[in-house]
């Protein structure tokens, strides 16, 4: 679990024992995670209008200035998990802004981390595909800013198609995927190319977890997305003598070592013999 996320949780559980505490939109997006701060009694609102106790957490994906704003007209204590990696992101949207660039975010248009660095902002595209660099307007200056937890490679690639289409245009790219996407992630390649199955751990609405995959799939044909034990099926480890295992940044250890216990359980009731459980989880 990276530190923005282990930080956001126990910022979450200290003021949820000190009083009625409701989060702003889900805290991490891992439904274990999500299923404990419930136990605890914590609230979660997708919109500050709705929020029925007197304080409110902003999770770690952050939020923009004028629902803060909107947040403290309504008389709400606001307790800030922002990581301080998407406060990066956030500074570069706001320099590139005031400096009269066109702003572009790399991700996903309806992730709450991209609805704070855009809510700000009175025009701006967000763009995830080479299909909507297409579909993108000429700007004499355009500044690119990627979701924290983008593909490294991907922002680049679409980055570069960019610069390609619009070459009159001052393209200007401030990298803030974060770094523990970028060393999960090169950790994950290493792992990938190495195994014969890979299962990565981690919430279906974890973008970071999604990224795995598709990074994974580049480099290991049998790649399979897991949520808990409960997921992994015996038939997927068929003649493999490396399974590698990885997990979304926002993944509990104990999450990710029940998965590894069920790997080696099926391998002893299948009676295969994987060489190793080679970890991508730098
Ligand atoms: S994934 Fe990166 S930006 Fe997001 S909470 Fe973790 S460290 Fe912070």
């Amino acid at each position: 679990m990276c530190f923005g996320v282990r930080d956001a949780i126990a910022l979450a559980l200290e003021h949820a024992d000190a009083g009625p505490l409701t989060i702003l939109g889900d805290l991490v997006h891992n439904p274990t995670v999500l299923s404990v701060l419930e136990a605890k009694g914590i609230a979660v609102a997708q919109d500050v209008a709705h929020v029925k106790t007197p304080t409110l957490m902003v999770t770690a994906h952050g939020t923009s200035g004028r629902t803060l704003a909107r947040t403290r007209a309504l008389g709400l204590t606001v307790v800030e998990a922002t990581c301080p990696l998407v406060h990066v992101a956030h500074r570069a949207v706001a320099t590139l802004a005031r400096a009269g660039y066109h702003v572009v975010i790399v991700g996903q248009r309806d992730h709450v981390e991209v609805r704070g660095l855009t809510g700000d902002l009175d025009r701006f595209d967000v763009l995830v595909e080479d299909d909507d660099v297409l579909a993108l307007e000429e700007y004499p200056r355009l500044g690119v800013v990627a979701q924290t937890t983008q593909a490294a490679q991907k922002v680049l690639h679409l980055v570069d198609l960019i610069r390609r289409r619009f070459p009159q245009s001052d393209v200007r790219f401030v990298d803030t995927v974060c770094k523990p996407t970028k060393e999960r992630q090169s950790a994950a390649v290493e792992m990938a190319c190495q195994a014969d199955v890979v299962i990565v751990v981690g919430g279906r609405s974890s973008n970071n977890t999604r990224e795995l995959v598709q990074t994974c799939a580049r480099y290991c044909a049998r790649v399979h997305h897991v949520e808990t034990d409960a997921d992994v099926r015996p038939e997927w480890f068929a003649a493999a003598q490396i399974v590698g295992l990885t997990a979304g940044t926002s993944t509990p250890d104990e999450i990710i070592d029940c998965v590894e216990a069920r790997i080696r359980q099926v391998d002893d009731q299948i009676g295969a013999m994987p060489r190793s459980v080679a970890e991508g989880l730098r």
